[in-house]
């Protein structure tokens, strides 16, 4: 898992190594501070790639193909990448979402791939870059512009710049601001940035073509006025820069090779090479500037990726937090018991590709999941909506009702030297529910009065009856020992039977509450739509069980098979009342289909 991602991108790098593409990037004029953050950064000839999370939200699936990408590529040819906040948007932004963000990177094994910050020696957390870094290099790039003739002051309102864009097809209307000279502009920006305008009365704006067919290209905006205290940068700033100006300098300063995105910046690119070509241009930045490429973004079949709406669900609470088990966030699939191999095999198994709006089937998220966890996962057995099968004849049998056998079971079938599980077998046993019928239905071989099934790894017994209550439901199954059957005996197997049923004793079962997740939304492709009407009403079902003890002390997080159901996974919150809480990570078998 986790290897070669096949696809274009390769190739991109694969040319950029052969024509040495980067190795010779040389300063312009005057490098001034754009160099010092690069300082000692630089090994010129090494593949430098990054993940540039804003951290408004937890990290998703879609974030996982990303950072799949881009860390698979950069260790494929012997080059690193970056771990970069994107925070120039200070209302959204929240240290808790920096922790979240930096939590899911290092659990899916990315850090030893991390380049650490030159110009952060000693710090905590000396790999993690941070676009609000450059704040003072972003705003000097800004006046440059002005400089050269490249940015305005704009103070159109925001109808105004609004109408005055045009639209496809329709060329676009200059703003009457446009016309101000170099100084007036400056002295404008420094007014803006002293604090000296409302906030929205005037934006900077790049000066490129109102007529441009690309709408992006129409004078985008630089820079806004937001009083807004910032997690790193306080409350030093009272205009911030646009994500699409901060980006590419951003990736510029770090030297990063390949610049890779969703399809939605597609249009961006050629701003994204207009500023850059100007900062190289104004010896700035160093040649040959990094450059964008795209990729199609995933999607997955009832998993919905937009922190925004994922956002909503947790602040409505419609989930239990931004780490529910059904939540598509790294943290909520984590806790679900997806493995970073689980979701590294799903990644490379969904392709890269250049064509947008395809989507992966969820089915393929849980068959990873299956794939990795079936070579490893502990075995053990659970039963689900217990009820009591009683021996009748046990206690003449084996000398005495309290007498207890001892059974094992080998941890994982395919790994005798991982040993074997110890458990008991008495005269009662808790069964599900469901394996025993009044009359024998179809194809039915489990419990039905005169039929024979072994419990598996323990003796065969013989159904003779049961007892409901008042109201018919089921209390209890009772049966008897077939002699000399015990599992591992000889002869044991001399008495042929259909049915193997899992079991646990009541003398050393654990109780648990089992949460049967379903997927959150019902609708095949959530988010086109009012989100609520979208979600699955029975997202998560629970139920009372009992499991063997060998899962009595198991730790928070671990997984394991329950047979004849699926992989599990021990809740992380464990145990109150000496009860194991336990999520349902993915059944035995795709049932989509049903
Ligand atoms: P969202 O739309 O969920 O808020 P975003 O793109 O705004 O996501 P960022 O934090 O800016 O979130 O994303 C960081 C990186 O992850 C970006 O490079 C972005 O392209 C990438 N990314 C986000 N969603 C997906 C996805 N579904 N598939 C692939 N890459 C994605
Ligand atoms: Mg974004
Ligand atoms: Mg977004």
């Amino acid at each position: 898992a986790g290897a070669a991602p096949s696809n274009f991108l390769r190739h991109v790098i694969e040319n950029d190594l052969q024509q040495n593409t980067y190795s010779g990037r040389q300063w312009g004029g005057s490098p001034g501070d754009a160099q010092h953050h690069a300082n000692g950064m630089a090994d010129p000839a090494k593949v430098r790639m990054r993940f540039p999370p804003e951290p408004n939200g937890y990290l998703h699936i879609g974030h996982a193909k990303s950072i799949w990408l881009n860390f698979e590529l950069a260790k494929e040819y012997g080059g690193v990448c970056h771990l970069r906040f994107d925070d120039t948007n200070p209302e959204k932004e929240e240290q808790e979402y920096v922790d979240s963000i930096r939590d899911a990177v290092q659990w899916l094994g990315y850090e030893t791939y991390l380049a650490d910050r030159p110009s952060a020696p000693g710090t905590l957390q000396p790999h993690e870059y941070f676009a609000s870094d450059y704040f003072d290099f972003m705003y000097r790039a800004a006046e440059y512009l002005i400089e050269a003739g490249l940015a305005y002051v704009d103070e159109q309102t925001p109808e105004e710049m609004r109408a005055n864009r045009g639209d496809f097809g329709k060329p676009g209307t200059d703003s009457p601001f446009r016309a101000r000279t170099v100084e007036q502009n400056l002295a404008r920006f420094r007014e803006m940035r002293d604090g000296q305008l409302a906030d929205g009365a005037a934006i900077l704006r790049a000066k490129i073509d109102m007529a441009s067919p690309n709408i992006n290209l129409r004078d985008p905006a630089l820079y806004r006025i937001r009083r807004a205290t910032h997690h790193n940068t306080g409350d030093k700033w009272c205009i911030y820069p646009m994500y699409t100006f901060a980006h590419p300098i951003e990736d510029a300063l770090e030297q990063i090779t390949h610049s890779f995105c969703t399809l939605e910046f597609e249009d961006q690119r050629p701003f994204y090479d207009w500023l850059l070509d100007n900062l190289a241009a104004g010896g700035l930045i160093a040649s040959p500037h990094p450059r964008q490429y795209e990729f199609a973004r995933l999607n997955v079949t009832h998993v919905l990726t937009s922190k925004r709406k994922l956002r909503q669900l947790v602040e409505e609470g419609h989930v239990d937090g931004w780490d529910d088990p059904r939540m598509p966030t790294l943290a909520g699939l984590r806790r679900r018991g997806y493995t970073p191999e689980a979701l590294k095999l799903f990644c490379e198994r969904s392709g890269t590709t250049k064509s947008a709006g395809g989507w992966t089937d969820y089915a393929a998220l849980e068959a990873a999941l299956r794939e990795t966890l079936d070579p490893i996962a502990p075995r053990a057995m659970a039963v689900l909506d217990p009820v009591k099968l009683v021996i009748t004849n046990w206690g003449e049998l084996m000398g005495g009702d309290e007498v207890l056998d001892d059974c094992s079971a080998p941890v994982h079938p395919h790994h005798p030297e991982r040993g074997e599980r110890h458990f008991k077998i008495g005269r009662e046993v808790w069964i599900e529910r469901t394996d025993y019928e009044d009359v024998q239905p179809k194809g039915f071989f489990r419990l039905f009065p005169g039929n024979k099934v072994r419990l598996k790894y323990g003796h065969t017994i013989e159904c003779t009856g049961a007892t409901r209550d008042g109201e018919g439901k089921l209390i209890e199954v009772q049966a008897t020992l077939v002699p000399d059957t015990k599992s591992g005996t000889p002869g044991a197997d001399a008495i042929k039977v259909k049915g193997n049923i899992t079991w646990v004793a009541v003398a050393d079962a654990v109780a648990a509450e089992v949460r049967l997740y379903e997927r959150l939304f019902a609708e095949a492709q959530p988010g086109s739509g009012e989100l609520l009407d979208e979600l699955n009403k029975n997202s998560l079902v629970t139920c009372s069980a009992f499991v063997e003890p060998s899962l009595a002390n198991s730790e928070g997080g671990a997984g394991f098979q329950f047979e004849r159901h699926g992989y599990f996974s021990i809740e992380q919150s464990v145990t109150s009342e000496r009860q194991l809480v336990i999520t349902r990570s993915v059944t035995l078998r795709d049932s989509s289909h049903k």
